[in-house]
């Protein structure tokens, strides 16, 4: 399939990587390191201020893998096997903890957490005291009594069913497990050996009375040695094993930034060279898609499926469903206020981003101040901007109604150029407008960032992966 309205998106991008995830908008390349923990201090106390009541989300990131898989983007700080390593940086963590706790404490303020999630790096590789130890810290900013959602990353190889009780013990009760796929010979191409059995012994019916929020897994589309063939298998796999949820990402691919992706590639440096391109990719994801659906899951956004009694579902249906750089939720939280080296946070207006770097994170404390490296501050042509991407890429469809009365334009003329470079998209079929809304039809459906791609303002400085 080679249609029109690629033509207008930079091939090497196409060929590349699915650049546009849009966790975030704009992108974090063009937040502003001149901003630190003055600036924190002063959007938190506004917020909280402002908004007292508003559910916020604490998400807590967890450095360090034992092992490393080939695909992964996600900061993870260090592979290794030592479990002080570990305790010294929960050391930190709870600094931070503790700087949030004063802040609180000295303006008076309680604000609402009504949800963690404990993501990394690898959470199931902390020992029994060391987690016990996190939630207490937790607690001590956080009322456990008061959380709706209290979420984890599960790897699947060094958990066992034993351990998800304990998780459950502790007040989680919902599990988000890393599958990616499960056809060994595309599990050896991405160190990530997992036999399906492992997975089979965790969803268990205990399971399911454990996490009464329910279990999603994550899948990932474009790995090497992808087929339409085992990628069909492996989402009749997830059918039959029954989560509540399954993010099926495109494989972010960015090897400049994680060099290990080019141990894909039989070891050579540069570009992994076995991988699915852009084209196979839509067409791996396009039979993935078949198999969930007709196993009964239900689209929920861009990349989510879910069964039509998960919350998320409900929400799509109710129109109250959120996108973030969590994934898709049900929409009960519009902040993240995120602890740990590398985490960023989302309050109200404004993006904050902690140091990559451990020794920075760590000097940043000890002078008493948040480790804030960069952030931004979001106009009114970026929220209107990322309300439309974000919208479209959940709903598949945005009214420019809502836009109007909700920034005070007339959609039309404040988006006239992107409105006319729809145009192409129109002809392929992609996208509809009438009634004052744009449409994506189910063909276009699979070309939703690209076609978010068209209202981010940002695009022509954006950097190349
Ligand atoms: S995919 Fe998960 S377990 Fe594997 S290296 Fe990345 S964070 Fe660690």
């Amino acid at each position: 399939m080679r249609l029109q309205m690629l033509n207008h998106v930079d091939p090497n991008i196409l060929q590349i990587t699915n650049a546009f995830m849009y966790t975030e908008y704009p992108h974090k390349s063009f937040w502003s390191t001149s901003v630190g923990d003055k600036d924190y201090r002063s959007a938190l106390l506004e917020l909280l201020t402002n908004e007292p009541t508003t559910p916020l989300l604490l998400y807590v990131h967890i450095l360090y893998c034992t092992e490393l898989c080939w695909f992964c983007t996600c900061h993870i700080g260090e592979i290794t096997k030592d479990q002080n390593k570990r305790k010294n940086y929960l050391g930190m963590l709870y600094s931070e903890i503790r700087l949030l706790r004063e802040f609180f404490n000295q303006h008076s303020l309680t604000p609402n957490f009504t949800e963690i999630h404990l993501g990394g790096g690898s959470p199931t590789d902390l020992t029994i005291p060391d987690f016990d130890c996190l939630v207490e810290n937790l607690g001590s900013i956080v009322n456990m009594e008061n959380l709706s959602e209290f979420s984890i990353e599960i790897d699947p190889r060094h958990t066992t069913r034993e351990m998800l009780r304990y998780y459950h013990d502790k007040g989680i009760n919902r599990i988000s497990m890393g599958i990616q796929d499960f056809d060994p010979k595309v599990q050896g191409a991405i160190n990530r050996v997992q036999p399906i059995k492992l997975v089979e012994d965790l969803m268990s019916n205990e399971t399911d009375d454990l996490f009464s929020n329910g279990v999603n897994f994550d899948i990932i589309c474009g790995l090497p040695h992808q087929t339409k063939e085992t990628i069909r298998r492996t989402a009749a796999e997830c059918v039959r094993l029954s989560p509540d949820r399954i993010c099926l990402n495109y494989l972010h691919l960015a090897p400049h930034f994680t060099k290990h992706q080019s141990l894909m590639s039989d070891g050579k440096h540069g570009r992994p060279d076995r991988l699915p391109d852009y084209y196979e990719r839509k067409e791996l994801f396009a039979v993935a898609l078949e198999t969930l659906t007709q196993g009964g899951y239900v689209r929920t956004g861009y990349d989510h499926f879910a069964k039509p009694t998960d919350s998320v579902a409900r929400a799509m249906a109710d129109g109250k469903m959120h996108w973030n750089a969590l994934g898709v939720t049900a929409g009960r939280y519009d902040s993240i206020l995120s602890v740990g080296v590398h985490s960023y946070s989302t309050l109200g207006n404004y993006y904050f981003q902690n140091f990559y770097d451990v020794q920075k994170y760590q000097e940043a404390l000890e002078q008493g101040l948040f480790p804030i490296f960069r952030g931004h501050k979001q106009n009114q042509d970026d929220l209107m901007r990322r309300d439309v991407i974000q919208t479209l890429r959940s709903f598949f469809s945005i009214g420019f109604e809502g836009i109007d009365a909700k920034y005070g334009i007339n959609f039309e003329n404040y988006f006239k150029e992107e409105l006319a470079s729809l145009d192409s998209y129109i002809k392929d079929e992609l996208v509809e407008i009438k009634n004052r809304a744009i449409i994506v039809t189910e063909k276009g459906h699979q070309f939703t960032n690209t076609i978010c791609y068209v209202f981010d303002a940002y695009k022509k400085s954006r950097p190349r992966f």
